[in-house]
């Protein structure tokens, strides 16, 4: 291990033996009391120097015996430290490709805020480059927001949509006003390929039959058509749920932009069971929906375009959490922004009972107190762990915890 100090916080002494790292209360740390000589030690530690020399150096600068160890597991301990060459295999791979790592560098100072142990951040980072997402809609929102994923190293993001590219698809950091007129899904994907920062990693050499096709880690819906993006058929995601594929939706509908909900099969809301909560809440909600869906189409539809980057961006952020282990704020809520107030508030989906994906009777399950050894997995679970061999393919009560289909 070479202990770094994790530079992505600032320092700042909050008096003459507490120090503080970070400025934002969202990760800062204080540590203390502190004394001078430990003090200037710290700055050795920067990744440079293994144990042994570090050990070196403490007895060189009068520090106690064993303090250097003891300073490096409490550093450890309150999640403030790195290692430069930690990570394992995939992560030396990825500071191989210098010019890569480069173009990543915030993109991991800012993985290591959201990691505890030494090495976990470009661990992560690597473990990107290895993910397949899809997104399904290559608009304003769609075409920026495969660009974003890609751009922040996730290896293969698959764009899907019909027709050709019109003027109006064009949008900064999605489709250029070059490809109109090409096909949509393959001016998305050179978007993509421009957007990333190298060539994903080769997949294995071995014969893949298509069974074994680990299919997509995450699958992301961002619809084009505004009464899609409102009202989200259910039977569109049907083989994402009896898959146990996690999804997301986003896009804009008029003046409001939609993140959400984050679906994790069987675990929390979907298209389905916000159908059902509408139905509940207004009994003329499905005599609407059936309207605006037997509606002419329009060729053009309401779309801000920095409410559809914003929106991009969000969906893409809350992508990256899910991929990175986390849970986003998403699963189980829809956020939403309209203009031109622009204010994000999340409007809670939970699972419902008419519908038949089982989210409802998860949350029935665990309010009527399922022991904590059970659901003491969960968080290992939600983080998308699972290899997808446990991936269970049917939907509704009889899918045990956490088995969505997960990246591999
Ligand atoms: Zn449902």
């Amino acid at each position: 291990m070479h202990p770094m100090v994790k530079p992505a916080l600032r320092r700042g002494w909050r008096d003459l033996d507490t120090v503080q790292f970070g400025m934002a209360p969202a990760h800062a740390v204080t540590l203390g009391p502190m004394d001078r000589a430990t003090t200037g030690f710290l700055d050795l530690l920067n990744g440079t120097r293994g144990m042994v020399l570090l050990r070196a150096e403490g007895r060189r600068m009068g520090l106690p015996d064993g303090r250097v160890d003891a300073l490096v597991e409490r550093l450890a301990g309150a999640g403030l430290l790195d290692d430069a060459k930690g990570g394992g295999p995939a992560a030396d791979d990825l500071r191989g490709r210098r010019q890569a790592l480069d173009r990543l560098r915030p993109d991991l100072a800012s993985l290591s805020l959201t990691t505890r142990e030494p090495g976990d951040a470009i661990a992560r980072l690597a473990a990107r480059r290895s993910l397949r997402v899809q997104v399904r809609g290559a608009g304003r929102v769609g075409g920026v927001l495969a660009s974003l994923l890609a751009g922040a190293g996730v290896g293969e993001v698959d764009v899907r949509d019909g027709g050709k590219v019109e003027p109006w698809d064009v949008a900064p950091g999605g489709l250029p006003a070059e490809a109109v007129g090409e096909r949509r899904d393959q001016a998305a994907c050179r978007a993509v390929r421009r957007a990333a920062p190298d060539r994903p990693p080769r997949r294995g050499t071995r014969p893949r039959p298509e069974a074994a096709d680990p299919g997509h880690s995450l699958v992301i819906l961002a619809p084009r058509d505004d009464v899609a993006v409102h009202t989200p058929c259910p039977s569109t995601a049907a083989s994402l749920i009896s898959s146990g594929t996690p999804h997301l939706y986003a896009g804009v509908a008029e003046g409001t932009g939609v993140v959400g909900p984050f679906v994790l099969p069987g675990e929390t809301g979907c298209a389905g069971c916000l159908h059902e909560g509408r139905t509940d809440r207004d009994p003329t909600w499905p005599r609407l929906v059936a309207q605006w869906r037997s509606g002419r189409p329009r060729q053009v539809r309401p779309c801000d375009l920095t409410l559809a980057t914003a929106v991009a961006g969000l969906a893409a952020a809350h992508a990256l959490a899910f991929l990175d282990g986390h849970r986003p704020s998403s699963a189980g809520a829809r956020w939403e922004v309209s203009v031109p107030g622009l204010q994000w508030h999340a409007r809670p989906v939970p699972g419902h009972p008419a519908c038949s994906c089982g989210a409802a009777e998860r949350v029935t399950e665990e309010a009527e107190g399922e022991h904590a050894s059970e659901t003491g997995g969960r968080h290992e679970t939600m983080a998308g762990q699972r290899p997808s061999t446990e991936l269970c393919r049917k939907a509704g009560a009889a899918r045990p915890a956490g088995t969505w289909r997960a990246h591999v």
